[in-house]
């Protein structure tokens, strides 16, 4: 059966490079009818943390990437992993090794020196016939695996083909450190192993560590996975996404009022191809998704074409959605609106914003003071057409307030004063909603409050 997994270090926020490897994990094991796993690597005890676990599946549920294991924590498993360091020491595949940093380090130095590749000499290693060092008193060893020493490891990755790499370029890799701790490489194993994973697919920065990974599924007599390795994520400076440079998590996508099935279509784009699809469900990404057509070469973040895609969502989202999003969008800049009056307005408006956050700077017309520009003003508000909006201030205040009302009391006032549509709805726009590109000017009026915009035409 198909078994992938996501296996996030909870020392942060999701990170996008992450999410779209889990996004890509779910969807094969989705389209494979398989299952899909979450792991929590979270022997860096120093850097993880609860708070980040809590974000990270909190982004993950948010994208509709469910799960049918886990969280499993490998903290949780460290019996598991002693089990099985044991059973290697005991075997031969793994042995102490008692050298100290400064030995390690000088080590590396004379290397350096002699134009050597730097690397562990293999000291400590046990072969027969050879007389290991006196142990030291009172050092606490590390475990290192006994790599093969020559011959090719080769695997036929699924994004980026086969690799090969000899074993005389890896050298014993540390699977226990000194406090007893045992290191990615070797827990990624025993999990991979223990929880039958069949498919692992993770970033290109892995690479590098996977000959070691297939050593020691080896030594162990465990069945190897398949692996496929992701490209990075280049940002629009072409530089590897990060902090540094923007917006990297999830959260912050969310808090910038994305949509998640945007996200999602968008994730997936950034390194696989249907064919020109663009815009597609979920479903349909299941559906498509078998692990063909990922790209070799990293992927481009693009922020405009993000925006794009949230538009597209933004069109086809519930207004009832979009109310309850942009009620928290407004909150936050201490705006408290009722979900029932926002419902008209983000129908109204949904189709001009590219996320909630544009609706909320939409609607903040309804709620906030109002500053037309002085261009606006000049152009639009003209000695000329003052008394027009006098008049349509008086009829205003005397209607039942409703669309067809305000359509009436604006098409009486034009005639009364000689004067074209733009002429009079240019300058209302410009007073009432502070900017003249809006919607119909009869249906922003009417989710005003009226006194509001009788207000603000006799402002001038
Ligand atoms: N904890 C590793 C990471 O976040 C997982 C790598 C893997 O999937 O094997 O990069």
């Amino acid at each position: 059966p198909i078994r992938t997994r996501i296996a996030p270090s909870p020392t942060g926020f999701l990170h996008l490079g992450t999410a779209r490897t889990a996004l890509f994990s779910w969807a094969y094991a989705r389209h494979y009818g398989g299952q899909f796993v979450l792991r929590i690597e979270d022997t860096d005890v120093a850097r993880s943390t609860q708070d980040s676990v809590d974000q990270i599946i909190a982004s993950m549920k948010w994208l509709g990437l469910d799960y049918d294991e886990g969280p499993i924590y490998q903290m949780q498993r460290l019996d598991r992993y002693q089990q099985v360091v044991d059973q290697m020491l005991a075997e031969g595949t793994a042995y102490r090794c008692y050298c100290s940093p400064e030995e390690l380090d000088a080590m590396r130095e004379g290397q350096r020196a002699r134009g050597e590749k730097t690397g562990y000499d293999g000291r400590w290693r046990p072969e027969p016939g050879k007389v290991l060092p006196p142990v030291p008193a009172g050092v606490n060893p590390v475990i290192r695996f006994k790599n093969p020493p020559e011959g090719d490891v080769t695997w036929n990755d699924l994004v980026k083909g086969p690799i090969t790499i000899n074993n005389r370029e890896i050298d014993d890799l540390i699977i226990v450190r000194p406090d007893g701790v045992p290191t990615y490489n070797f827990c990624v194993v025993v999990d991979d192993w223990d929880m039958k994973i069949s498919h692992v697919f993770r970033g290109d920065e892995h690479v590098n560590n996977t000959p070691w990974q297939i050593n020691i599924f080896n030594a162990l007599g465990a069945p190897l996975p398949q692996f496929g390795h992701f490209p990075v994520i280049l940002g629009d400076d072409g530089l590897k996404l990060s902090k540094r440079r923007g917006a990297v998590s999830v959260t912050n996508y969310e808090d910038k009022g994305y949509l998640p099935e945007a996200m999602l279509n968008y994730l997936s784009r950034l390194g696989w191809s249907h064919g020109d699809e663009e815009l597609y469900s979920r479903e349909q990404l299941i559906a498509w998704f078998d692990g063909t057509h990922c790209n070799k070469s990293p992927a481009q973040w693009d922020p405009a074409k993000l925006e794009w895609v949230n538009s597209h969502y933004m069109k086809l989202a519930d207004d009832g959605r979009l109310a309850e999003l942009v009620k928290v969008q407004l909150a936050k800049r201490d705006i408290q609106a009722d979900s029932a009056r926002l419902k008209p307005m983000a129908a109204l408006f949904k189709d001009r914003c590219s996320t909630t956050q544009a609706l909320a700077d939409w609607l903040l017309m309804y709620f906030a003071e109002v500053q037309p520009s002085a261009d606006d003003l000049a152009a639009h508000v003209t000695d000329s057409v003052k008394p027009a909006l006098a008049t349509l201030a008086d009829k205003l205040s005397a209607i039942e307030w409703n669309k067809a009302a305000i359509s009436a009391a604006i098409k009486e006032t034009i005639a009364a004063h000689g004067l074209k549509m733009p002429q009079l709805a240019m300058p209302v726009r410009a007073l009432v909603c502070g900017r003249v590109q809006t919607p119909s000017v009869d249906a922003v009026l009417e989710l005003f409050d009226k006194e509001i915009v009788i207000k603000r035409l006799r402002s001038i």
